[in-house]
């Protein structure tokens, strides 16, 4: 478009800053004064004398700064970050027990989980996944398994921890996606219990918490059922 008359409908599009030639500028206000023009902006003015109008790619992300507001909104947008975190961990079968806790939710099984808390797998991935957005130890480091208040502790009261901590550096969550990985117990027939639990630990609508499973092709400590594992990723913005 450069060098080219624009029409009607592009000098509407036309965004600030727009430069002239002071003289040619000032003519053309005088004209319009003269005249009683009416035009939109200084551009319109110009091209009304037939000058060209030399045209710049412009960008809506490009926008622009006047008002006390406008430099909120922009600071706001440059000071935002995303991270991502990341969380895997595993807990051995337990024969003696007879349920599974995985993320905060009973599953019957012939085996449960062993760990010096309630070896809740699922939960224990999704925490070490938001220490690690924000940056901020691991949950052996925010409660070790050396400390005797927290045996047998729910690890629903680590996930508080956890989601007090984005709370506390102005985050956001907005997205996990919670992995089990193992032969057995099956996660598909307590899957939609297991969101029901995860939508009320969690401050994010169902469609953005991910659950999944997968086996190992009976491969590894998974594979012979000695364990279950699982491993988290998590969305942050701050
Ligand atoms: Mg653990």
């Amino acid at each position: 478009m450069n060098g080219e008359t624009p029409s009607r409908e592009d000098l509407w599009a036309i965004q600030t800053p727009q430069g002239f030639d002071f003289q040619t500028i000032l003519e053309a206000h005088q004209d319009a004064l003269k005249n009683k023009a009416c035009a939109t902006d200084d551009t319109m003015l110009v091209s009304e004398l037939g000058h060209q109008i030399k045209f710049v790619q412009g960008h809506k992300k490009n926008i622009k700064i006047t008002t006390k507001q406008d430099f909120e909104m922009v600071n706001a947008l440059m000071d935002t970050i995303i991270c991502t975190g990341h969380g895997f961990d595993v807990h051995a079968f337990d024969v003696n027990k007879d349920h599974v806790i995985f993320c905060g939710y009973k599953i019957p099984h012939k085996a449960g989980l062993s760990g010096h808390s309630d070896a809740d797998v699922g939960l224990h991935a999704l925490c070490d996944a938001i220490y690690g957005a924000c940056g901020n130890g691991d949950i052996g480091y925010h409660f070790p398994p050396t400390d005797p208040q927290w045996k047998n502790a729910n690890s629903r009261t680590f996930l508080i921890h956890a989601l007090n901590l984005i709370n506390e550096q102005n985050g956001t969550l907005m997205h996990v996606d919670i992995t089990m990985i193992g032969e057995a117990p099956k996660l598909g027939p307590h899957r939609e219990a297991i969101l029901d639990v995860l939508e009320e630990l969690l401050p994010l609508p169902r469609t953005r918490i991910g659950l999944k499973a997968t086996t190992t092709e009976k491969l590894g400590f998974t594979g012979r059922q000695e364990g279950l594992a699982a491993q988290t990723t998590v969305t942050i913005r701050f």
